[in-house]
């Protein structure tokens, strides 16, 4: 993997093309906006978390390929998971996306998709907005930046 075009593999440009959960949810119990300067993604999250567990998931915004086809899979991930299972998995996306290169990272289903960007440390900021904005939902902050966030 050393050159951009192997970023946007299939499974990225199809969930970019088609993204899943791209919806406003009216019930949110929980919303956030993410905005990632350095490449002008901007997405609204939306939760609906009851008894712990995040029922439903959309968003909403427009940013590059590699922050969309993120957000997207992002959603199809935590739909119908346990909040602690879904902050688990975070960890898990942030690590695999901010361990250099030459060292092996778990495997992660569909998110693998998203490894690539450890070689460029700025696609590294649009593919964790989305979580990012993740937590600042659960969270109930207004905004999510990755402007200090790694
Ligand atoms: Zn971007």
């Amino acid at each position: 993997m050393s050159n951009l075009s192997d970023l946007y593999q299939e499974v990225i440009l199809d969930h970019n093309r088609r993204p899943r959960n791209f919806r406003v949810l009216d019930a949110a119990t929980h919303q956030a906006q993410g905005y990632n300067p350095l490449c002008g993604d901007r997405f609204e999250l939306y939760l609906t978390i009851d008894g712990g567990v995040i029922t439903d998931v959309g968003f909403q915004g427009s940013g590059c390929a590699i922050s969309k086809a993120s957000a997207s899979m992002m959603t199809d991930c935590l739909k119908g998971c346990p909040v602690a299972d879904a902050c688990a998995l975070f960890e898990r996306f942030h690590s695999m996306v901010t361990t250099p290169p030459d060292i092996a990272v778990e495997d992660l289903g569909k998110l693998s998709s998203l490894a690539g960007v450890r070689e460029f440390p700025v696609r590294v900021k649009c593919a964790s907005l989305a979580w990012h904005t993740f937590k600042a939902a659960l969270n109930q902050s207004q905004r999510a930046t990755t402007e200090s966030a790694g």
